[in-house]
C-alpha cells in the first residue's frame, strides 16, 4: 500500500524546487527529525516558515509535536497556511505572519529552529533565547551556506554574497564564544547545522 503522506511530501518538495523556495536539504530534515525524536522535543519555535515544509516535517515526527512558526513574506505565509491544511495539521502548527524581529512570542520551547534571513542570526538568537526552555536547544540552518563559508573570500565574486558569508562567519564566532551555550557544528550535514545547548 502506498502511504498518501509520501506523495503529499513529494508534491511539497517539488513545488519548492519549481518556485525556488529554499527549503531544508533532505539530510538536514533527517537530522532535525531524528533530534526531535531522540530528545523527546514536543514544543518547537521556528523562525522562517517559507511554505511550511520543515514545520510539517517536524510535526509529522509524532502527534505530540507542536510547532509555532514565523514568516514575514505574505505569499509564502499563505502558501504555508494552505499546506498545513492539506496535511490536516492546523491544530499542531501555529503560523504567524510577521517579521520575527518585531513579533513578541510568549512561552517557552524545547527547540528553537532558526532558518530565516542568514545575516540576522545573532539578532534572532538574542531575541528568542528568552523563549528557550532550561534544557532546550537552538538549532540554526545554513551554517555552510552552499559551501561558501568554507571558501576563500576572494573566490566569491558578488559583494552582497561576500557580506552575507561574513555575517555567517560572525555568527559562528558568536556561538563559539557564547559562554552560556555549548555549540556543536555539523557543517557536513545538509547545508550545515549548529546545535546550541544551554549549559
Ligand atoms: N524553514 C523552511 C525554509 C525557510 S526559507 C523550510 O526548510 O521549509 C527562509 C524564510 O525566512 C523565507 O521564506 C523568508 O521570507 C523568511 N524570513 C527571512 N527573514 C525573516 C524575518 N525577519 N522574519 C520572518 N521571516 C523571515
Ligand atoms: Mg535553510
Amino acid at each position: 500500500m502506498v502511504n498518501p503522506l509520501y506523495s503529499k511530501v513529494r508534491e511539497l518538495k517539488k513545488y519548492a524546487i519549481d518556485e525556488h523556495i529554499p527549503i531544508m536539504a533532505d539530510q538536514g530534515i533527517d537530522f532535525l527529525t531524528t533530534y526531535i525524536l531522540k530528545h523527546q522535543v514536543t514544543n518547537i519555535l521556528e523562525i522562517g516558515t517559507a511554505i511550511g515544509y520543515s514545520a510539517i516535517m517536524m510535526a509529522l515526527v509524532n502527534p505530540k509535536v507542536k510547532v509555532t512558526t514565523i514568516e514575514r513574506d505574505q505569499i509564502r505565509y499563505m502558501e504555508a497556511v494552505k499546506n498545513v491544511k492539506k496535511f490536516g495539521l492546523e491544530d499542531r502548527i501555529t503560523l504567524i505572519f510577521q517579521d520575527a524581529l518585531e513579533v513578541n512570542i510568549e512561552g517557552t520551547f524545547d527547540l528553537i529552529f532558526i532558518d530565516a534571513a542568514k545575516g540576522q542570526n545573532i539578532k534572532f538568537f538574542e531575541r528568542f533565547e528568552k523563549n528557550l526552555a532550561v534544557d532546550g536547544s537552538i538549532i540554526t540552518d545554513n551554517m555552510g551556506f552552499h559551501g561558501l563559508v568554507a571558501k576563500d573570500e576572494n573566490e566569491i565574486a558578488s559583494k552582497n554574497l561576500r557580506s552575507l558569508v561574513r555575517k555567517i562567519k560572525d555568527y559562528i564566532t558568536y556561538l563559539r564564544e557564547n559562554q552560556n551555550y555549548m555549540t556543536t557544528f555539523y557543517f557536513e550535514v545538509g547545508d550545515g547545522l549548529a546545535v546550541s545547548k544551554r549549559k
